[in-house]
């Protein structure tokens, strides 16, 4: 696998410096042998004469469908795994069932989770995306809790955004108890927007991205009550939602586990996520309904295609 040093900091000539290297240990280890300074766990800055450089490992594949790396009319991110199972699978599957193609790109491995590991997490991530039917699924390793909203991580997004050409991007919520959600919102954002930009200049391997910008960027609600723009109704893929959630085993209700309860392994949190659905679908008259807020008027031509 090609891992590029892709931004050089300083003021020397900015130019990429290839490197090939299987695994984030192998990176580490070339980095070690150049004088590698360790800034972070997925960011790494490389001397070599004189210049400095960024890299981080290449995006993790949790799950992919085919072979081909292809366009998606829907890109989720989300800052944890299972952020986008419980704000908006029903979304994302009902659109599945529309024949839409749909992935998922996870921030952060969720490894300051209380329960469960790193490894644990993403086996749940793929079984999750299988049950969803994505065309695929990946994880950029982000430093969970501490990622930031600041050019090394929206250089990472654009290129993700570039890869997939998305229509529609789905991303956390503005605002929550988790402080990594807002911020991940606000990181998406300002992604999309760079993506569109030419002198943007990112490579997806070897290869120089082209610009993209998505129609619209919708974001999704989480703990937080937020009054949502629209909402979607999800009633017919309210059942496969669930078993997505289910998927995630170390997280969330399960009798038989032995690891401390948190403010989500409870039974009552997945009570509060069938009742946040129950009333956001009930407001547009259907059984499960999830909301998502939009940073622009929403336009229709038809009055008619509206619930
Ligand atoms: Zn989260």
């Amino acid at each position: 696998m090609n891992v590029g040093f892709e931004k050089e900091v300083g003021s020397k000539p900015h130019s990429i410096i290839p490197y090939k290297a299987r695994t984030t240990r192998k990176v580490r280890q070339a980095v070690a042998a150049v004088g590698i300074e360790r800034k972070a766990r997925s960011v790494w800055a490389l001397r070599v004469d004189g210049l400095v450089a960024i890299a981080r490992p290449p995006p993790k594949i949790i799950s992919k469908k085919h072979k081909k790396v292809m366009k998606l009319d829907i890109l989720v991110f989300a800052a944890h795994p299972d952020d986008a199972e419980l704000s908006c699978a029903g979304t994302i599957y009902s659109h599945v069932l529309q024949g839409k193609k749909v992935g998922i790109v996870d921030f952060t491995l969720g490894e300051l989770g209380t329960r469960g590991t790193p490894e644990i997490r993403a086996k749940e991530a793929a079984a999750s995306a299988e049950i969803l039917k994505l065309s695929v699924r990946e994880n950029l390793q982000f430093r969970d809790g501490f990622f930031k909203n600041d050019e090394a991580h929206q250089l990472e997004v654009v290129k993700a955004i570039r890869k997939y050409e998305p229509s529609v991007i789905l991303a956390n919520a503005i605002t929550d108890r988790h402080p990594d959600h807002g911020r991940a919102a606000a990181l998406v954002t300002e992604a999309c927007f760079l993506s569109g930009l030419k002198q943007v200049k990112t490579y997806d391997g070897d290869e120089k991205q082209l610009p993209w910008r998505p129609k619209a960027v919708y974001h999704y609600i989480q703990s937080n009550y937020i009054k949502p723009d629209f909402i979607v109704d999800v009633s017919d893929a309210w059942e496969t939602k669930l078993a997505s959630i289910r998927a995630f085993k170390s997280q969330f209700f399960d009798p038989d586990s032995k690891e401390p309860e948190t403010y989500i392994s409870s039974p009552a949190f997945m009570e509060f996520i069938t009742a946040r659905a129950k009333e956001f679908g009930h407001s547009i008259g259907a059984r499960y309904g999830e909301g998502f807020t939009i940073e622009r008027n929403i336009g229709v031509k038809n009055l008619f295609n509206l619930l």
